[in-house]
């Protein structure tokens, strides 16, 4: 198991009430508003924290560069992906990767 496989594994053991708790914590604290991609729209839906969230519905199509790399959230949660806003969370993408290769990801 990498570091984000034991991450979502310690989230799983969780309540679904401590879950809540945490994606609920992870999102006030994620940096993502301060990225040149996020836009008025997605902070008008209250989207953040892609990476576990999925990809922005309908608000976010223009990559402008991405935050995530530098992101402290990110790295203590072993992400090895970004752009999670247009390309999907940490689990869609690495998926992705399992079936399609490394051409389509990175
Ligand atoms: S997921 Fe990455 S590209 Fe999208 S808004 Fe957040 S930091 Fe920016
Ligand atoms: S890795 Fe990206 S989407 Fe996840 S919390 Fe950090 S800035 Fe937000």
């Amino acid at each position: 198991m990498d570091k984000f496989e034991q991450t979502m594994d310690g989230i799983r053991k969780k309540t679904p009430k401590e879950q809540a708790d945490t994606v609920a914590d992870l999102k006030s604290k994620c940096p993502c508003p301060a990225c040149p991609t996020y836009n008025t729209c997605a902070s008008k839906a209250g989207e953040k924290l892609f990476c576990v969230l999925g990809k922005s519905f309908m608000c976010i199509s223009e990559d402008k560069g991405c935050a995530c790399p530098q992101c402290p959230i990110g790295k203590e949660a072993g992400l090895k992906y970004q752009k999670f806003c247009l390309r999907g969370s940490e689990m869609a993408q690495r998926y992705e990767h399992t079936i399609w290769g490394a051409s389509l990801n990175r």
